[in-house]
């Protein structure tokens, strides 16, 4: 290895990071990495649960992925539209719908700031079941 090499990711590292990043796309809903892994191994791919874990942290850690946990304590991750908004998902079939929620936002913003803080960061998401599965 020469010292270009370094801190550039090998053709093989791409390679998977490029069917993590389809395999999270396709399940549309937020999944754990077991579920992405699962879902990858059904397309044949060899990618390790490890590998995984590991590139789907530093996604989310790079801001392409949505991270939440889920009721079950699990971390569990999607693909979003880009820009802050919060999330309704469906406890029974996981249907996720992207929210903006204009009132909420203003309320964080004006009890932050009643305590003198600014440049506020939360995460909040909203747990529910959907039409189809109250209706089920
Ligand atoms: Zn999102
Ligand atoms: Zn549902
Ligand atoms: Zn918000």
């Amino acid at each position: 290895m020469t010292s270009t090499d370094l801190g550039r990711p090998n053709p093989r590292q791409t390679r998977q990071r490029a069917e993590i990043r389809h395999a999270v796309e396709a399940l549309a809903s937020f999944a754990t990495a077991q579920e992405v892994h699962d879902r990858l191994r059904h397309e044949g791919s060899g990618v390790g649960l490890a590998t995984v874990y590991r590139t789907l942290q530093a996604m989310a850690g790079g801001g392409e992925l949505d991270s939440i946990r889920n009721p079950d304590g699990q971390i569990a991750y999607r693909t979003c539209s880009p820009g802050h908004h919060h999330h309704l998902i469906c406890r029974t079939c996981g249907r996720t719908v992207e929210v903006t929620v204009p009132q909420l936002e203003q309320l964080v913003r004006g009890m932050a700031s009643d305590h003198g803080f600014a440049r506020i960061d939360h995460e909040v998401e909203f747990f529910g079941v959907c039409t189809t599965c109250a209706t089920a």
